[in-house]
């Protein structure tokens, strides 16, 4: 029995079945965007561990920030005896977030940071309610699993969700819902549920990630500014996914020329490390009282540290400008592909920066999902050495989430994967 194997065995008796691994191998050595398994195997990686290793694994600057922190302590609790990486780390997101005169707070979990937003909407605004998105994906705890505009897995069986949340419809036109159905249906849940003049906040991710890498179109997005600002009601952008570099800006919502009034960080921030974040309006945030936000673990100092040197390393690499380009040739290869004969037949191919996705369809030319062969795909894939995820809330979206890092031979060696997979599963149904 291969080491893989022997471990899937023990891990199938002595880890709870709910969380859910994309493949079956387990990692036992990583660098930039190589994986190699437990037997051995290598793996182009194009997961980087679900958006977070845009700087790639085990980056020497980060992982030599991170052991430099190590050696002078690893935790006292910020909200017992503070250190100055939290402030730095504080003073760098606010200088860099689309935000003017704005404050942070860390946390660890990307949940965790939608929650606090949802918290400090509510006490800023003294409201309750709050409106999400059809298809989004903000978390698994209680309300940001209610926020999460997909039931199964992530709430399935959990009964009711957390109260006051609403789920509009979110634009996706080639799947039927125009911005102008999108707009309806707020004003459906104004005519319908909610006053808008009880809604503490609207959240969207500027760019859905778990529900399938669509971006919000633009009029769509400043039109929940005005209306926010009309109703009084706070936008709040979740960059958990988005952020720092992955779109080809730091934060995806500079691509709309808007002000959220709060955002969440995470995943990437850390490079590797556990960190999350809330930043926003100074008067927003500051309405919390004292003992309000925190947590012990929140904003770690051995995770600010590599958080410090992830973004150093986001600028100094250029890596939004290396996203744009990765991202662009990316999207040219899946179209070769998608033009190819005896290949999978490849819908909708969409992407902001190297935020790339493709779908796959029942018929050429067509939009009807086919998340069958989608998971054809992935297998392929991984039988050859390439880690892919799939997502989407119709279950036909292929995400390709390559290091930012990553050196271009392997980009094209993993493509090349790609292709041959698409052809395969095609094949072999
Ligand atoms: N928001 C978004 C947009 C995400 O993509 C995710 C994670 N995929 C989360 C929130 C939750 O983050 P975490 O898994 O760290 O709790």
């Amino acid at each position: 029995m291969s080491i893989n194997a022997s471990l899937i065995t023990r891990r199938n008796a002595a880890v709870a079945k709910g969380v859910a691994s994309a493949t079956s191998i387990f990692a036992a050595r990583a660098e930039n965007a190589e994986i190699w398994d437990a037997d051995g195997k290598r793996h182009l990686d194009f997961a980087s561990g679900i958006a977070v290793c845009n700087t790639g694994h085990s980056h020497p600057r980060i992982v030599a920030a991170a052991a430099n922190q190590m050696k002078k302590f690893c935790h006292t609790a910020f909200q017992v005896s503070m250190y100055e990486p939290y402030i730095l780390l504080a003073e760098t997101i606010n200088a860099l977030a689309p935000i003017e005169d704005a404050k942070s707070v860390f946390f660890t979990t990307g949940a965790e940071a939608v929650e606090n937003t949802v918290k400090i909407a509510r006490i800023a605004t003294g409201r309750a309610a709050i409106i999400s998105f059809r298809g989004a994906f903000h978390g698994r705890s209680a309300l940001t699993a209610t926020l999460t505009g997909k039931i199964a897995p992530y709430r399935a069986g959990a009964g009711i969700g957390a109260p006051a949340i609403f789920h509009a419809p979110f634009p996706v036109p080639h799947h039927g819902i125009s911005v102008e159905d999108a707009k309806a249906g707020l004003a459906t849940i104004f005519k319908s549920d909610v006053e808008a003049k009880d809604v503490a906040a609207i959240i969207i991710e500027p760019v859905q990630g778990e529900g399938g890498f669509y971006a919000v179109p633009t009029d769509f997005m400043r039109y929940l500014r005005a209306l926010c600002d009309e109703h009084g009601m706070l936008l709040i952008c979740d960059e958990v996914q988005t952020g720092f570099g992955r779109t080809g800006k730091m934060f995806a919502t500079e691509h709309y020329g808007i002000q959220p009034d709060l955002m969440s960080v995470a995943k990437a921030m850390g490079g590797g490390f556990p960190i999350s974040g809330v930043v926003g309006k100074a008067e927003i945030i500051d309405a919390v009282m004292p003992g309000g936000l925190g947590g012990t673990y929140g904003g770690n100092p051995i995770a600010c540290a590599a958080a410090l040197e992830t973004i150093q390393l986001i600028q100094d690499e250029r890596l939004c400008e290396r996203s744009l380009t990765l991202g662009a040739r990316i999207i040219s290869r899946l179209e070769e592909m998608k033009a190819l004969p005896d290949t999978a037949n490849i819908g909708d191919v969409r992407g902001l920066g190297s935020m790339v996705a493709f779908e796959l369809v029942k018929a050429a030319g067509g939009h009807e999902p086919d998340p069958n062969m989608t998971a054809r795909v992935v297998a392929a894939a991984l039988e050859k050495g390439l880690i892919l995820l799939s997502c989407g809330y119709w279950g036909n979206s292929i995400r390709i989430l390559a290091p930012l890092t990553i050196p271009q031979h392997q980009l094209e060696e993993g493509l090349d994967i790609l292709a041959e997979a698409l052809m395969e599963a095609k094949r072999e149904p």
